[in-house]
């Protein structure tokens, strides 16, 4: 049986009605993911503003990036102006070249493809898996034993020549992908792993926080992600030697001096303002209580959508803990096409909700990009739906029953 139009105003309003369970009107409208400052961010910026400590240097940036790093458990943060500047630097960092190929999803927001193009690059796109919606390991290692050969100068692809130098798994709104998998793939293929971290903040993967994998991972503070600087980002890595090279690279590669400018690299003006670092230090402080709460929303989207037909939620992979950064569900696949009607209809309603991005591959920048069959990011991607997940959404009463 196929989804017809018919079947809009039952299924819109069966979605429609269950939500309300967790979302009553009178609370709305919902967004899909609102910023939420309750700690010290006023105190913290009021700070700069008066120390005249409001750019590139200063305390909260130290701060901010120590604190991050402890978090994480990673031996080095850097921070940055954004996640997808904090992907660019990544991969420079790591010896991407001009015509490497670099392996990423094809599900994927549109930053990770950018990043790997600003380096002259190409993106080679790779399928997901159901349960992580991240990278699969096992259908990339088929493919890859496929198409590409093992070289002295590293894996090559036998059709275009060219060299594949890195992976960069990305954790699909929080949930971590497979890791243990994908590095020991990269072990073997001798690929360079760089995690796009930027939807993980606080999520574990057999208790390691997602961004200790890689040789560098990459974070985002935009103002729709778990915590946020307004706009930022950051790099994480436990090599410190690479670390500080990130940093300089990161702060136009200025040899320190007490009044002397010189530059020793190409650098870039990636730094990551102090005022901005003073909101995340304020956030950071809030992290965990707002997991805390982003967890019991989503055990309540959980629960909720068991008694609901036509639609399953997405849940963290069995080996991990994530943020839960955007709850999903997935409309069940003969009811595909009506996805943007019932979105439509939600957002009418007051409930914030959004498609997954559409394919990389469908873009018209990289839809001549090398690609694998890619069947589960296409069916994941036409029927996916995400739904209100910022944190102050647990202080709503209980559902019934629930
Ligand atoms: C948010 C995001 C980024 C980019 O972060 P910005 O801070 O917006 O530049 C990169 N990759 C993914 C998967 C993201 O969700």
């Amino acid at each position: 049986m196929s989804g017809t139009a018919s079947d809009l105003p039952r299924l819109s309003h069966t979605l429609i009605s269950a939500l309300r369970e967790m979302l009553p009107e009178s609370g709305g409208p919902y967004p899909l993911h609102a910023p939420e400052f309750e700690g010290h961010e006023l105190e913290y910026v009021d700070d700069c503003i008066k120390t005249g400590w409001v750019s590139s240097v200063g305390s909260y940036v130290d701060r901010f990036e120590r604190d991050l790093a402890a978090f994480c458990g990673v031996k080095r943060a850097v921070a940055v102006s954004n996640g997808t500047a904090s992907l660019h630097i990544s991969l420079l960092a790591c010896g991407v070249k001009r015509d490497d190929e670099v392996l990423i999803p094809d599900l994927t927001f549109v930053a990770t493809a950018n990043a790997v193009t600003y380096l002259g690059a190409i993106p080679h796109l790779v399928d997901c898996e159901s349960t992580s919606l991240g990278v699969d390991a096992a259908a990339l290692d088929d493919y890859l034993k496929e198409i590409a050969a093992l070289r002295p100068e590293g894996l090559i692809n036998k059709i275009t020549g060219r060299r594949i130098s890195a992976l960069v798994p990305m954790h699909t709104f929080g949930h971590p992908c497979d890791m243990e998998a994908l590095s020991a793939l990269c072990e073997r293929c001798h690929l360079t792993l760089i995690e796009d971290a930027a939807e993980a903040i606080g999520s574990f993967y057999h208790g390691r926080h997602c961004g200790n994998f890689g040789k560098v991972a990459a974070l985002s503070f935009n103002g729709n992600k778990t915590i946020t600087t307004g706009g930022g980002g950051a790099v994480l890595t436990n090599d410190e030697e690479l670390g500080a090279l990130i940093k300089h690279l990161t702060t136009q590669a200025k040899v320190p001096h007490a009044f002397r400018f010189r530059h020793d690299h190409i650098g870039y003006n990636y730094r990551m303002p102090n005022l901005n670092a003073a909101l995340g230090c304020a956030q950071l402080e809030q992290l965990e209580r707002k997991l805390t709460l982003k967890r019991i929303v989503a055990a309540r989207y959980e629960r909720l959508f068991r008694k609901v037909a036509g639609f399953s939620f997405v849940k963290e992979p069995p080996y991990c803990k994530s943020n839960y950064w955007l709850n999903a569900i997935l409309l069940d696949r003969s009811c595909a096409e009506l996805r943007d009607d019932i979105i439509t209809a939600l957002n009418e309603n007051g409930i914030g909700s959004r498609p997954v991005w559409d394919l990389m591959s469908s873009l018209p920048m990289f839809k001549d990009c090398p690609r694998m069959p890619c069947p589960v990011a296409e069916d994941i991607s036409s029927r996916l739906i995400n739904l209100p997940s910022s944190p102050k959404l647990a202080n709503l009463p209980e559902p019934d029953g629930v």
